[in-house]
């Protein structure tokens, strides 16, 4: 069993959607594994004025969908109390400040503090610069978690940046990607130094092309008013899309650990192909979508909280390079959408006729399936590899190891616990990424789309097919 580990936790925005049902069950998983046990304390804040008991009640709801345990979440429930809190206000810092040193004494947490912002990204650099002017900093670990989106530009993120690091340094920052925290995304690199064929073929002498495509079948549901400041190009390209076109195209690291994957990744988002605005029509393809056939599912258009002549886009493809000896002249086609006919997420490494000179069979196309199978999935030329009769990929070795994969935010928490940075966003990595997509965003905010254009239900507009035609390739998944 994993040795306990000790913090109290504040959690800005704890009576909000993400706290209840991503980072309470995630805490109360850690507490069943005996990580979290007597020695952690939980501070959830928000503007309403709640009681503990009355917050300890919504923390017992938010783990029924889990677990009929009573006494066990209540125990867990014993360990969160609540404070009121206005994000501006400098006296409800200072009362934060004296309950968390309260809980540090009564749960002899060494004084470690794990602040969270689970709340408005507006807000997050106010917070930040609150901890520091009210001195809520410890002589224990201070560990700052960032949510998405970090900043809608390069500009802003920069900005934002600016004003959590007068507070917490790089390596007490850590930017929640949750992709990240996905099994298979977390294997990928093992799968890659375990299976040397596999290395030795990612380069561009034996792969034609990379796909990665996050698609979902649902609209935006009721987060309307979120998405209509976003889009999938911030919401999905520039941070999920882009960490795992990273942790495919990265060099082989020296060692497995934070410092030595940060390193490749940098290198290699530091080699992202320049894109000129001329280039942006020619690689990328934004689409919205309309109603299905049937005219039973809406269109985005009419969605709540959308502007009915909304020019925001609901799906992405795109063509990304690098300028590299490893990888320069293989296309990374990049797509990730809303309403397409399944939930999800895969990337899709599809082989030249030269791999065969390294036991790679031609026409040969390896799957790394990461949701919604959470992992349990990899398939050469749509088998599981087991069956697929090529020696590409072996993992993993024994078949139940992903029975006990443990669920993103889950597995994030830990890292966190542990002082870990290898699956947060570094800022090196996250400002070549803004760089590359703000080329992007800025060329399609100067031209007016003629959206809707797909149907729900459907694999997106055709520009997003005709974008591999036209370089005699096409989608490994095309439903
Ligand atoms: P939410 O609106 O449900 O919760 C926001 C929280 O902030 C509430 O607890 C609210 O009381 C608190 N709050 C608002 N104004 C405040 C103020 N002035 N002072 C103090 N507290 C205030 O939002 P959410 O969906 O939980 O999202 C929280 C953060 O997580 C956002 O940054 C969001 O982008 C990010 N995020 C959310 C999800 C998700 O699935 N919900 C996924 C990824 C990222």
């Amino acid at each position: 069993m994993a040795a306990e580990k000790k913090a109290v936790f504040i959690i800005f925005g704890g009576s909000g959607d993400l706290a209840h049902r991503k980072l309470y069950p995630a805490l109360y998983g850690l507490y069943k594994a005996g990580i979290l046990k007597e020695h952690f304390a939980v501070i959830g804040t928000a503007r309403r004025a709640w009681s503990d008991n009355y917050y300890r009640g919504t923390v017992v709801t938010s783990l029924l969908d889990i677990d009929d345990d009573q006494e066990k979440m209540q125990a867990f429930a014993k360990h969160f109390f609540y404070q009121s809190h206005d994000v501006t206000d400098s006296d409800h810092y200072i009362a934060l400040k004296k309950l968390a040193s309260k809980l540090d004494d009564q749960f002899e947490t060494d004084q470690n503090r794990i602040y969270y912002m689970a709340i408005a990204p507006r807000f997050f650099g106010t917070v930040a610069e609150h901890i520091n002017s009210e001195g809520l900093k410890t002589s224990g670990y201070n560990r700052l978690v960032i949510e998405k989106p970090f900043g809608r530009s390069y500009d802003s993120a920069c900005e934002l940046n600016g004003s959590l690091t007068k507070t917490f340094s790089e390596n007490e920052i850590y930017r929640m990607d949750h992709y990240l925290g996905k099994q298979m995304v977390q294997q990928l690199t093992r799968i890659r130094l375990k299976n040397k064929t596999f290395e030795k073929s990612l380069n561009n002498k034996y792969v034609s092309n990379v796909q990665v495509t996050l698609s979902e079948s649902l609209g935006v549901e009721d987060r309307g008013g979120y998405y209509e400041t976003a889009g999938v190009l911030r919401d999905m390209i520039q941070n999920h899309i882009m960490q795992i076109i990273g942790a495919v195209a990265m060099d082989e690291p020296a060692k497995l650990d934070s410092e030595s994957i940060h390193e490749v990744k940098r290198e290699v988002f530091a080699s992202l192909k320049d894109l000129t605005p001329d280039e942006v029509d020619k690689n990328f393809v934004r689409g919205q979508y309309g109603e299905d056939i049937t005219g039973k599912q809406k269109a985005y258009r009419d969605e709540d909280n959308v502007d009915a002549n909304s020019d925001i886009e609901t799906f992405v493809a795109g063509k990304v390079e690098f300028d590299s000896e490893r990888w320069g002249g293989v296309p990374f086609y990049v797509r990730s959408g809303k309403r397409m006919p399944a939930k999800s997420s895969r990337i899709d490494i599809v082989y030249n006729d030269a791999a065969e000179e390294i036991g790679i069979r031609p026409n040969t196309t390896v799957t790394i399936l990461i949701e919604p199978e959470d992992g349990s999935y990899i398939l050469v030329n749509g088998i599981d590899y087991l069956e697929s009769n090529q020696d590409i990929i072996k993992f993993p070795e024994k078949e139940d190891y992903f029975d006990h994969a443990r669920e993103a935010y889950e597995s994030l928490m830990i890292d966190i616990l542990d002082g870990n940075q290898i699956h947060f966003t570094m800022w090196d990595e996250l400002q070549n990424a803004w760089k590359y997509v703000d080329i992007i965003r800025q060329k399609w905010d100067s031209e007016t789309p003629d959206f809707p254009n797909y149907e729900s239900n459907t694999m997106g507009p055709d520009a997003a097919s005709e974008l591999l035609e036209k370089d005699g390739n096409s989608w490994v998944w095309a439903d």
